[in-house]
């Protein structure tokens, strides 16, 4: 595949999920602004990312800090672009991490939120933030289990760091094989969570980051404001 014929690709298969993302939205009758997409780059190089962006998609992300270096320092991080880290935040990559100011979606404990915060006050930027949550409650997913959650959110609060990290909503994944079905009960479940959560606790937490390439169409009607999607965005592109 050459240059412009991946570039007429990606067009086609952006403009393809943005319909079928504001499909989604009217039959939920959502105001058709209220989802945003994240173009999730992590199957694809560098150069590829930056046609994503000529494409029309101003929101990457990445699942390994690394590769949220190297595509950021690619791409850039000035607007109109930004960037999301939706994989697990190692302690020891935060700093690098930071410098590039993404919304960080993976928060799955007290300890990493607070280190967030230590250094989001050393390099003197705030950042927000998702708590990612285990709905499915599967073993081997990341993600912190329901009822973490109220005394994470109490002691950030308490500790008057919440403009300088904003915890701004939760973020979920299906479990593995899940049916649409199935996928849609654990996302409303995550939405009735963060009811919860913000009448409990009185931190507003307007986000949910639910929905990937196989299922956003049902998160967007159970409330997804950010839908992550990789591979649907690649199609045709990637080796078998
Ligand atoms: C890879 C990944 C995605 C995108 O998945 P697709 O099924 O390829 O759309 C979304 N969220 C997270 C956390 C991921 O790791």
């Amino acid at each position: 595949m050459n240059e412009a014929q991946r570039q007429t690709r990606l067009s086609d298969n952006w403009q393809a999920v943005v319909q079928e993302v504001q499909a989604a939205t009217a039959a939920a009758k959502r105001p058709l602004d209220s989802v945003k997409i994240i173009g999730v780059t992590k199957y694809v190089d560098a150069e590829t990312a930056l046609a994503l962006v000529n494409a029309g998609c101003q929101a990457l992300g990445e699942s390994r800090p690394q590769e949220l270096w190297k595509k950021a320092e690619a791409v850039g991080v000035a607007e109109p672009v930004e960037w999301h880290l939706v994989g697990q935040l190692q302690r020891n990559k935060l700093r690098r991490t930071i410098r590039y100011r993404p919304q960080i979606h993976s928060v799955n404990s007290q300890r990493l939120l607070a280190a967030i915060v230590e250094e989001a006050r050393a390099q003197s930027q705030s950042l927000e933030v998702l708590l990612q949550v285990n709905i499915s409650g599967e073993a081997n997913k990341t993600g912190m289990m329901p009822e973490a959650l109220q005394p994470i959110l109490e002691t950030h609060l308490d500790s008057q760091n919440d403009e300088l990290v904003k915890v701004a909503g939760l973020m979920a994944m299906a479990g593995w094989g899940t049916d649409s079905e199935e996928a849609r009960r654990q996302f409303a479940a995550t939405r009735e969570l963060r009811d919860e959560m913000q009448r409990r606790t009185g931190v507003a937490l307007p986000e949910l980051s639910m929905g990937m390439s196989g299922d956003f169409d049902v998160a967007i009607e159970e409330g997804a404001t950010m839908v992550r999607i990789g591979s649907r965005l690649f199609a045709g592109m990637l080796e078998p």
